[in-house]
């Protein structure tokens, strides 16, 4: 028996989770949410993190009933993402690491969804999408890796619907993406708009310039409204997406996708990419907010999979950094 205790805050979520054998027992997360209008920015992340992380990691081993004691590693995110919240978590992981005297495992915050989607859903060997505000990936496993066959080649997908909210004044509150999503339920009349496939990959900022220069104008003349806005953004993108997730199961041969990151809790992102994937009889997999947003059962799984084949990071080693691509992990625990 494992118990691993995993430690999430790349960006605006600070979550910290523990696992025994795939099994979550806790999993609490806490939000920086900033005003209406506005981004989270890189320090005052951290300020949060900084504040909340002692509260959190005795919530969590309340909740999972266990004492320190019984945790068997410590794991945390080691990249992607922001450096100064990155840094904040991985400074109180290293502390706590000597506290308790146990080993650290730095992981790979991509491949932290990657397995907890696995894990959450059953889905063996699946092409993935993983899509959020900072990422925007199309991944596929072969002989030790998790390879990229498509990505952004500008900003994330969660980051255009995210900054489009920001022109609408939406609020942060959960989540940006979660009021478009709302809105768009409504919408009626589609804009159309560039449609950015290149090859395998994909870009968002042409797409987010062109409705940010439109969008004022576009609702003082009632052509639009803000629910046409947000409908005709998500089917734009998300068509992209589904374009590219279809074309990399093809080349895979594969039956099962998987639909991880926060704007995988998008309830019409996966029905297209279910319509897709029904229409190659295909199956798909998605997680609910749970485990679709960042939190720290992902990190303690990913950690949990590289804990059992014996490889941990030397205390040394237990930086953080802010780039730090899926295909650059060695998986070990996968044949
Ligand atoms: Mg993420």
């Amino acid at each position: 028996m494992v118990i691993a205790m995993g430690f999430e805050g790349s960006a605006n979520k600070l979550g910290i989770g523990i696992i025994k054998d795939g099994e979550v027992l806790s999993n609490p997360r806490r939000t920086f949410i900033t005003p209406p209008g506005t981004g989270f920015l890189p320090n005052e992340t951290a300020q949060h993190h900084q504040l909340h992380i002692l509260n959190l990691v005795n919530e969590a081993l309340t909740i999972a009933g266990i004492s320190s004691n019984e945790v068997d590693v410590l794991c945390y995110t080691k990249g992607p993402g922001m450096a100064p919240p990155l840094m904040s978590v991985a400074v109180v992981v290293r502390t706590l690491a000597q506290l308790w005297e146990k080993p650290v495992i730095g992981v790979n915050h991509c491949i932290g969804h990657i397995e907890m989607g696995r894990t959450v859903t059953g889905a063996d060997n699946p092409t993935v999408l993983y899509v959020s505000g900072g990422n925007t990936q199309v991944i596929a496993y072969s002989q030790q890796r998790y390879r990229i066959f498509g990505e952004t080649i500008d900003i994330a997908v969660g980051n255009c619907l995210d900054r489009f909210a920001r022109v609408l004044k939406l609020s942060n509150d959960p989540s940006p993406g979660f009021n478009i999503e709302k809105l768009a339920r409504d919408g009626k009349k589609f804009l159309p708009m560039p449609y950015s496939v290149k090859g395998m990959d994909v870009a968002f900022s042409g797409i987010l310039s062109f409705i940010e220069e439109r969008a004022d104008n576009l609702l003082a003349k009632g052509e639009y409204t803000p629910e046409d806005l947000c409908f005709s953004l998500q089917e734009t993108v998300f068509a992209m997406l589904v374009e590219i997730t279809e074309r990399a199961m093809a080349h895979c041969g594969s039956r099962e996708v998987l639909l991880v990151g926060g704007v995988g809790c998008n309830l019409r992102l996966q029905e297209m990419m279910g319509q897709m994937a029904a229409e190659r009889g295909a199956m798909l997999h998605a997680t609910d907010d749970r485990y679709c947003i960042d939190n720290g059962a992902m990190i303690a799984q990913a950690g949990y999979c590289q804990y059992l084949t014996g490889c941990t990071t030397a205390l040394e080693d237990t930086f953080v950094t802010q780039r730090f691509r899926t295909d650059e992990v060695f998986v070990s625990w996968r044949s």
